[in-house]
This record gives C-alpha cells, sequence and structure tokens, in this order.
C-alpha cells in the first residue's frame, strides 16, 4: 500500500461532508479523489462518501496506468486492473478514469442537485453558462458514466478547466489542493443556487398498496406537473440505477422501489434500500426546485437501457444493496 497523501485527513473530510449533504451526494453516488506522485487515491465503486472518514473507502491506483484506460490505451475503462494492492478486493468508481485524465491534484465529482437541475434542462443549461460566467468552466454533453463520459470530458477540457457541468449527470470541480476545490465547489453551488418551493408534506389518508409504505416525497403524486414529468421519464443515470426508467404507474415484475400513484402519493417498497431512498428524495429536491419555465430533457429509452445492461452498474447496485 503506498504512502497516503499528505493532505489525506482533509480530502477525507471533505469528501464527508460532500457525502453527507443529500443536495450534494446520494447515496453512493458521486467520487472524489487524491493524487500524489504517481499515485491516484479514488473512491472505490459502491462505497459512499458519507463514509469517508470512518470506512476505508479509498483505494490506491496507478495513475498512469489509469490514464492509459481513459485514452483507450490498455484496459477496458474500468481501471479494474491498475488497483496497486492486488490483495485489495474493492473496485475503484466506474468514473476513475475521468479523475486520471484531469491534470489536478484534487477531483470532485457530485450529483449537486443545483446542479442537476440546470443540466436536465435547455433553458438551465443556458442560465447557468450565463451564472457561471467568469470561472473556468465548460459544459458536457450526456454521456454514458465510465469511459464515454471521460471522452466526452476530455474533448471539452482544456488545461485551465477547473468546473464541468455534466448535462444530465451533475458537476465536477478540480484544483490543486483540498481548500482550493472545496473554494470553488462553494462558489458555484452559491451561483447555481435555486430556492426550493414550499410542497405540502402530508401522507395520503389511504392505505398504501399491501408492502408499501407511502413516501415522504408523495406530494410529487399529486402535483400535475411533478406527476407529468416523474412519470415521463429519467434524468438522470443514477435514478435509472436505483428506481428503475421513470417513475412507473404501477407494480410490475422488475418489482419497482417506488410507484407513482397519480393524485394519491408515491407507494415505496417497504424493503427499498437506503440508496432507493435517497434517490426518491433526490427527485422530490430537483422537482421541487424546478423553475415553472423550464423544459426538462430526460436522457431518453436507449441510455436506460445501457445503464440497467452494465454488469459494473449492477455490481455497484449490489454492493450498495447490501447497505
Ligand atoms: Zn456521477
Amino acid at each position: 500500500m503506498p504512502d497516503t497523501p499528505a493532505d489525506f485527513k482533509a480530502f477525507r473530510a471533505m469528501s464527508a461532508h460532500l457525502g453527507q449533504d443529500p443536495l450534494r451526494v446520494q447515496g453512493p453516488g458521486g467520487n472524489t479523489s487524491i493524487k500524489q506522485g504517481g499515485v491516484l487515491w479514488i473512491k472505490a465503486s459502491g462505497t459512499e462518501l458519507a463514509e469517508a472518514e470512518t470506512r476505508e473507502i479509498f483505494v490506491a491506483v496507478d495513475r498512469a496506468a489509469a490514464l492509459a484506460e481513459a485514452q483507450g490505451l490498455a484496459g477496458d475503462g474500468s481501471c479494474k486492473a491498475t488497483v496497486i494492492d492486488k490483495a485489495l478486493t474493492l473496485r475503484p468508481s466506474i468514473e476513475t478514469t475521468f479523475h486520471a485524465a484531469l491534470d489536478w491534484a484534487v477531483v470532485a465529482h457530485t450529483h449537486s442537485v443545483a446542479t442537476l437541475t440546470h443540466a436536465i434542462t435547455h433553458e438551465g443549461r443556458t442560465a447557468a453558462k450565463d451564472k457561471l460566467a467568469g470561472l473556468p468552466a465548460a459544459f458536457v454533453p450526456y454521456a454514458k458514466p465510465g469511459l464515454p463520459l471521460t471522452q466526452a470530458i476530455m474533448a471539452r477540457t482544456t488545461p485551465a478547466t477547473q468546473v464541468f457541468v455534466l448535462e444530465n449527470h451533475g458537476l465536477i470541480i478540480c484544483a490543486a489542493n483540498v481548500d482550493a476545490t472545496t473554494t470553488l465547489m462553494e462558489e458555484v453551488e452559491a451561483r447555481l443556487a435555486l430556492p426550493a418551493r414550499p410542497v405540502v408534506p402530508d401522507l395520503p389518508d389511504t392505505a398504501p398498496p399491501e408492502g408499501f409504505v407511502w413516501a415522504a416525497e408523495s406530494w410529487i403524486a399529486r402535483d400535475p406537473r411533478a406527476a407529468a414529468l416523474a412519470r415521463a421519464g429519467s434524468y438522470y443515470p443514477d435514478h435509472v440505477v436505483f428506481l428503475g426508467p421513470a417513475l412507473p404507474l404501477g407494480d410490475h415484475d422488475g418489482q419497482p422501489p417506488a410507484i407513482l400513484i397519480e393524485g394519491t402519493g408515491i407507494a415505496l417498497r417497504g424493503r427499498a434500500t437506503a440508496s432507493q431512498r435517497a434517490m426518491l428524495r433526490c427527485l422530490s429536491d430537483v422537482l421541487a426546485r424546478l423553475p415553472a419555465d423550464w423544459t426538462l430533457e430526460p436522457i431518453g429509452a436507449e441510455a436506460e437501457t445501457a445503464l440497467l445492461d452494465w454488469d459494473a452498474e449492477k455490481y455497484r447496485q449490489a454492493l450498495a444493496a447490501r447497505s
């Protein structure tokens, strides 16, 4: 095991802080990394940033080897073979390649609700470009997490780029050290902040379907616009990974964790995992911040299918389901 970086303690504290804020990271989403010498420390797949100070969630990989995977010169983009300690059973994050490719000491990737709300709508992306004016920011079109996303990022980065708005996905901040990463991220969050509309938190007074409970996010089903958007599509990858495409209007063979009962509430399967619950809250947090005149752009069925057929994602879901 290589030596940990000099500011690893501050890095872990930053990571935990991001992971514990549901407006930045939901469940096992998001990932952070820090480079020192030829070693890249990256969050392991399926672990949670929230636990960055209480568990060993980071795995050391050979940065040059991970960079070669990012450039398509070696491996399959999973970076499994780049782990330095071969005895470790943890796999590096499925997003390791972009961490290796970005030439900054610290890289922090979140599924920021404020960023997501901008990045899933045409009007929001235009607004975000104005709000982030003067910052070294780039906008990256949607691509499947893993090598396709890394390649889309690489096509739009310059040596100066430190802020990436990932359309229909989230935010990446890069900087020379932990403090500078936090400062820049807070600046971006402040500029993109959107007020949450007050929602009526009442639960339906009817009994939920058998095996389900009413979710705290039931307001979505009683708000005609929010309900229409929730059933119409999926807007970012982790929604699909943890809740399946969109929100179904009834139970089915796939045993969806959450069902939208229009006009009434959202039924949450009794055994829904913490990650599934976190993703339902994320949808509620996004829809409550969505300005009335912004038009949502779903990722589409092809992207949904690609996410659900993916072995690495199944592995991540399986790990997350145990927590
Ligand atoms: Zn992500």
